[in-house]
């Protein structure tokens, strides 16, 4: 189920949650029977199972502005990461070299190139790791809304019902 104002995708609510919500919001009307009705946590308005035209208009542009976002988080990840191997590969190859070749090959603490190495690692790692939640969080974001701009282009979109 998608805000049709912002786009937030609302994945499992509970049904008293439901209920309280929908008791809550002024356009709840038990004659008439809304069968989902939840308050979105991000903007604020009340989200039904049922879309209006208007509804699905501005849905589809919010999809579209999440679509160009997903693809900066992508492009943006594959940059950190790629940046963030590199990196810790440097980070390797001075590890190399703080290794004392005098004492038998021991490894020496005490060096530069190890500290060095423990830094490069650091930061190559915590790239890396970013990196990849913003090309995960892309490409699931770009998947869904571009489901929700096909829906709609093809006039089959449903709010999938997501209560527990
Ligand atoms: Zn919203």
């Amino acid at each position: 189920m998608f805000c049709p104002n912002c786009g937030y995708k609302v994945k499992n609510i509970g049904k008293a949650k439901l209920e309280e919500q929908a008791s809550l919001s002024s356009d709840f009307d038990s004659n008439k029977q809304i069968k989902v009705a939840y308050q979105c946590p991000t903007c604020g308005k009340i989200i039904h199972d049922k879309l209006s035209q208007e509804e699905m208009k501005s849905l589809n542009q919010v999809a579209h502005g999440k679509i160009h976002k997903a693809r900066y988080d992508i492009n943006s990840g594959l940059c950190s990461l790629v940046i963030g191997i590199i990196l810790a590969a440097i980070g390797l190859m001075f590890f190399a070299l703080s290794f004392d070749l005098q004492k038998n090959h021991t490894l020496d603490t005490t060096r530069v190139e190890f500290i060095v190495f423990c830094v490069l690692i650091s930061v190559g790692l915590i790239l890396a790791i970013f990196g990849s939640y913003l090309l995960i969080r892309g490409v699931i974001a770009k998947n869904t809304y571009q489901n929700v701009v096909k829906d709609i282009q093809n006039n089959t979109f449903v709010q999938e019902s997501c209560v527990k």
